[in-house]
Parts: structure tokens; sequence; C-alpha cells
């Protein structure tokens, strides 16, 4: 582990409201008035050995009722990017799904607006000469209609400047429909950002073909797939967003070394990732170690696997280029 944590290390895929402290859960629901999350929701929360992706979802709708106001929003973006910070995480793309809240005064705009402050106020108190570069995608979740979903592309596109570079589809994968979503993702595909789309999280071929057919820039987890997908995924070279705790607490693959990592490394490119460190009570680096003890990966290894993830970012060529070469001297002064 102490390799895998020096080791510098780009994050592609970690939802913002998956990454909560488990310290900051507690500090929040204990002072909630009426108990609006109760002691046997908090105890779900701290057991992380095992659980399926069914209550998985049910422990977000937990989070989000103790994440409804700005202040929590900025502090939760805050701790989050320091956490990945002290983890020697040196790029990262989070992601987060804008929430409209009337009953909380919480719009999409103005949920955004908290997430920018959280991050200003982590740059603000950050002592780090070479800090963490960071970058957002803007969620769509599934239960939402092509209108909202619509409504977050737009957005999204607005807040290019602000560091936007994307768009994501992800939520419950047994919800939904993919062509609901679809315009809202090709509109943002016109106005120039990137899209990874969350896809074979649950056996659905018929859904999963239709994605890859749609060629995403980039694609989660991929788990559920049979030869034929296995094939239509491998010939468009897509890069995959993988996270081995995800789905082994989720029990969307059975073991660590029956994940699908190894059906993919090093032929097809993947990158390794940590979908929801406080859910799954796991860092990149942790994610690093799993996967070096699994599949026997040697330090090299496990430095290529580093660095090639600077190609799979949504950075333009030139910020790619720069990312490359300061991870290139970070991994040279580290080895
Ligand atoms: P948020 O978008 O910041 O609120 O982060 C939590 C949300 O991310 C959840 O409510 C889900 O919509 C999404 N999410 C987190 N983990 C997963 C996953 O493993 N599969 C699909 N969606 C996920």
């Amino acid at each position: 582990l102490a390799f895998c944590r020096a080791l510098p290390k780009i994050e592609l895929h970690a939802h913002l409201n998956g990454s909560i402290r488990d310290s900051t859960i507690r500090e929040l629901s204990a002072g909630l008035e009426g108990g609006s999350v109760s002691l046997p929701e908090l105890q779900q929360l701290a057991q992380q050995a095992s659980r399926t992706l069914g209550e998985c979802f049910k422990l977000f709708d937990v989070i989000h009722r103790i994440t409804t106001d700005h202040a929590v929003i900025t502090r939760i973006t805050r701790e989050v990017i320091e956490d990945m910070a002290a983890d020697n995480v040196v790029y990262a793309e989070l992601r987060t799904t804008p929430k409209a809240r009337p009953e909380h005064g919480m719009t999409k705009e103005n949920y955004m607006d908290a997430v920018f402050k959280g991050i200003a106020e982590y740059y603000a108190a950050s002592r780090r000469t070479q800090d963490i570069q960071l970058r957002l995608l803007l969620s769509i979740d599934r239960r939402q209609s092509a209108e909202e979903a619509m409504d977050t592309a737009r957005l999204a596109v607005l807040l290019k400047e602000e560091g936007v570079c994307g768009l994501d589809l992800s939520g419950n994968p047994s919800v939904g429909q993919w062509e609901t979503w679809r315009p809202a993702l090709d509109h943002a595909r016109r106005h120039g950002l990137r899209v990874t789309v969350h896809a074979g999280e649950v056996w659905n071929p018929g859904e999963t073909a239709a994605i890859l057919a749609w060629r995403p820039d980039r694609l989660g987890h991929m788990c559920c797939l049979d030869a034929a997908l296995e094939r239509q995924l491998l010939e468009s070279n897509v890069p995959l967003e993988l996270c081995l705790s995800s789905n082994v607490i989720t029990r969307s693959v059975p073991s660590y070394r029956d994940h699908h990592f190894s059906s993919f490394f090093p032929d097809h490119p993947v990158v390794l990732c940590t979908d929801d460190s406080g859910v799954f009570a796991t860092s990149l680096s942790r994610e690093y170690a799993i996967a070096a003890a699994a599949f026997n990966l040697s330090e090299e290894q496990l430095r290529k696997l580093a660095l090639a993830a600077a190609g799979y970012t949504f950075l333009e060529p030139g910020e790619q280029a720069a990312l490359r070469e300061r991870m290139e001297e970070a991994l040279f002064v580290e080895s």
C-alpha cells in the first residue's frame, strides 16, 4: 500500500456524494432535527463489507437527505478534494448530479455554485506547491426525464469555462431507458463536451450494445458482458473506468480475482477508480493495491497503469501532454 500511496495517480470516476467522509456523515446526521436519518440507516451506512446495488441506491438517498444545504455541498467538495490530494491524486475528474430541490431553495445552478465554492476553499487553504488539478463532470441520474437531462447538459455547456469538461450518465442501472437521455448526451457532444456512460453494471445486453454503438468517450463498469459485447468493446477501444471495490461489494462481480480488469489489462485502455470512496471505504491507493494483489502486478506495471490514465482524461491534448509530463517527473522521483 505504501508504494501505491506514493504513486502519483489520476482519478476519473468518483461521485461527489458517494465520496463523503464517514465522519462527516455521522456529524451531519447527528445534527439533524427530528432524525431524518434513522439509526438502522446509519448502521447500514457503516457496514461496508457487502451490499447489493439496490441497497447502495437506497443509501445514496439517505446521503442526499443529509446533503440538502449549500454549505454542506461546499464542505463535502472541499473534503473530497483534500482526501484525494492527500492520497497523491494529481488530477481528478470529480462528477456530481446537479440537484433542483425547490423545498430547500436549491437549483441546479446554485448547487453547482456551492461545488465551485468548495473547490475555491480547497485551493485557498492548500499549501501544496504542485497541487491537484481538478475538472468536473455533470451527472445525469437515470431517474431523470429527457427534459431534466437536457437541462443538465445545457448547464454543463454553460459551465465549460468553469472547469466542466464532460457529462456522465449514472444512477440505478435497473431504472429507465437509454433512449431517454441520449438527446442530452448528443447535445453535450455537439457543444464540445466529452461523455462517459455507466454501462453493463447489470445484465442488459440490448442497452449495453446500444451504448457501445453510440461510442461514449469513456465507459464505466461494463461488468456484465457476453462474448459478443466483449468483442464489440475491444474493437471500440473506448477506455474503461474500473472500480474494483465497488463491483465486488455490490456483488456485480463475485471476487477481485474474477474481476474483468484481467480480461482487458494491458491490451485495452483501463483506468482504476474509486467510484464512491466514502460508501465503499476505499481510496485510489487502496484500489491500486487491491489490483496489485489480485492480478500480481509489478511496480513497473502499476506505474504504467497510473501514467496511461493521462491519455484517457477529458483534457485538451496540450493539457494532457503537460499532465503526462508531470506524472513522468513524479514517477521518476518516486522510483
Ligand atoms: P452525486 O451525483 O454527487 O449525488 O453522487 C451520488 C450519485 O452518484 C448517486 O445517487 C448515483 O446517482 C450515482 N452513483 C454513485 N455510484 C454509482 C454506481 O456505482 N452506479 C451508478 N450510479 C452511481
